[in-house]
């Protein structure tokens, strides 16, 4: 057993979601729970998993991590994120309550032209501070892998600079950040349509992009009526995957515009959002293996109906959920997203843990984060919870009491609460 290797030991409730991978439709044996456990680690991943009674049986000791009797889950991964912008709209919240739409606050200059605005007058390290000061929330929060999407910069040396400020966090950060070039996210000012502003991106944008030291992974866009239609999106997408881009779409959040079927059809790795989505279209994503992403948070922030699980699920379709941060709904929380997936879509607590672990590593096309199996990468969280079922329960407090990315403990709430001067 070499330096780098630990264990934590007298795990009270350990989710290993060993059995996740034998359904799309998940509930507590999914999880694979053990109790009373250990996690071997070693180099970064996870070498052995156990009860204490097979652990203590074992002729190699290692160093260990005794977290006395608390629950221990894998790290969230979160696959659909816009934590890179510049700026703030706590004000369009009033204009919000007050009954005005999302699309209304957008054609009006608000929303995300103002981001866009605000994004492209940022320098690279005034994107970077905002942006990393977001990442180490979410961290708090427990997410151990995370997407990144661009989308706010909108013309070549923004968009550009955005997945340069990508690249400099992942290379910097404790945890993995994989970029996605949103390059259809809104038609910007100068164009006079977004059928003008696809010719660009398709002819200039993404070549310039595919050029550049900072390619990103993944593609996305915005099929929605009003912003992009289903053929324009699919000729981004096409010339996308020409570079050999992996493909996402923010499909049918406001109506069905045949995002779910376009998914489909472009093969996609996932499609996010899917409040309005046909149920044809939904068949057509299963059938092709494309992952449900679901943002219950956005759906909260826009006062729209959440996407109908249980239609997604009689579609077959694998599910994931992610936060979904943006300026229209900040949300650093995986535990908020998976309490408002519990009960706003009637999601049990099992299938929401599994949905933002497995099912989104899926989204991210990835097997080796999302669980805490031999060989999987070593991401856990440790709770001062006891059982799985209080994440979805018990919210608004800070439970997280340690986090794990690769083996390595990267954050650890060492904050006690004084109440010397409450007990007088
Ligand atoms: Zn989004």
């Amino acid at each position: 057993m070499n330096t780098n290797s630990y264990a934590l030991t007298n795990i009270g409730e350990l989710v290993t979601m060993a059995a996740a991978d034998k359904a799309k439709t998940w509930d507590e044996s999914s999880l694979a729970l053990l109790h009373d456990a250990a996690v071997i680690v070693e180099s970064g991943r996870v070498s052995w998993v156990g009860s204490m009674r097979q652990y203590r049986s074992l002729s190699v000791k290692a160093k260990e991590i005794d977290v006395k009797g608390r629950l221990v889950t894998p790290g969230f991964v979160d696959c659909h994120n816009h934590a890179l912008f510049s700026g703030s709209r706590e004000d369009e919240l009033d204009r919000k309550l007050k009954g005005e739409s999302y699309i209304s606050i957008l054609q009006s200059g608000g929303g995300i032209r103002r981001t866009i605005k605000e994004t492209r007058e940022s320098s690279e390290s005034q994107l970077y501070k905002q942006t990393v000061t977001r990442i180490e929330h979410l961290i708090r929060n427990g997410v151990t892998t995370m997407e990144l999407k661009t989308g706010y910069g909108q013309d070549i040396a923004s968009e550009i600079k955005l997945l340069k400020v990508a690249y400099e966090i992942a290379k910097k950060s404790s945890i993995e950040i994989i970029p996605t070039f949103l390059g259809l996210h809104a038609t910007p000012p100068e164009y006079e349509s977004s059928s003008d502003y696809l010719s660009f991106v398709v002819k200039n944008m993404l070549p310039a992009i595919m050029q550049s030291e900072y390619k990103p992974v993944f593609a996305d866009c915005f099929c929605e009526s009003g912003i992009f239609n289903y053929d324009q999106c699919k000729s981004y997408l096409a010339a996308c995957r020409g570079y050999g881009l992996r493909l996402k779409v923010h499909a049918d959040e406001f109506s069905d515009s045949n995002g779910a079927l376009l998914a489909a059809e472009m093969k996609c790795v996932s499609a996010d959002h899917l409040e309005y989505s046909s149920y044809e279209g939904l068949k057509e994503m299963a059938r092709n293996d494309v992952v449900a992403v679901l943002l219950p948070a956005t759906a909260f922030y826009s006062n729209i109906k959440p996407p109908d699980l249980s239609k997604i699920q009689a579609a077959g379709c694998m599910v994931a959920l992610g936060t979904d941060i943006s300026p229209n709904s900040w949300v650093e929380s995986p535990q908020f997203v998976i309490a408002l997936a519990c009960n706003m879509m009637r999601m049990t607590p099992a299938m929401a843990l599994a949905s933002f672990t497995v099912g989104s590593a899926k989204a991210l096309g990835r097997n080796d984060i999302g669980r805490i199996m031999p060989d999987c990468k070593a991401d856990m969280i440790v709770w001062d919870f006891t059982n799985y079922r209080e994440i979805a329960y018990k919210i608004g407090g800070s439970y997280v009491s340690s986090v794990f990315k690769s083996g390595e403990k990267i954050y650890e709430d060492r904050n006690s609460v004084s109440f010397s001067n409450l007990v007088k």
